[in-house]
């Protein structure tokens, strides 16, 4: 998708140095974080979020959700993090190339509901 920042990144159109990175799936950190370890994980292939996922590409879901898991472990907060992702401009969505928020790294459970208040 030429107009998608997303793509733009993936593509190397946008310099950005990923936090991971394989055939199918780019993480990045996000531009304005919502908490001291906020990522975005995201398919290499343009799909505007979950409502586009198919049947021939839902393989990409688990693929990022591990992702998540194993990217999680590297930042040091397994077991304490959140992933999420919006669905559509009702639900905040503001980038329409797919992704998954990863938050965590907060130091204390009160912590956790006051980072994510907007
Ligand atoms: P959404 O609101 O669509 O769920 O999330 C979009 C996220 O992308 C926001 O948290 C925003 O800060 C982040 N973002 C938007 N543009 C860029 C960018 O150019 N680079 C990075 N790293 N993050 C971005
Ligand atoms: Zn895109």
């Amino acid at each position: 998708m030429e107009d998608c920042v997303f793509c733009k990144l993936i593509n190397g159109k946008i310099t950005v140095d990923p936090v991971y990175q394989d055939d199918d799936v780019f993480v990045i950190k996000d531009i304005a974080p919502k908490a001291p370890v906020h990522l975005l994980i995201m398919p290499k292939v343009h799909i505007s979020n979950l409502d586009g996922v198919s049947d021939e590409n839902s393989s990409l879901l688990s693929k990022i959700m591990f992702t998540a898991k194993k990217v999680a472990n590297q930042m040091g907060i397994s077991g304490k993090y959140k992933v999420t992702t919006n669905i559509g401009e009702m639900a905040g969505q503001t980038v329409f190339h797919m992704h998954f928020h990863l938050l965590g790294g907060w130091e204390k459970k009160d912590d956790v509901v006051s980072e994510l208040k907007q």
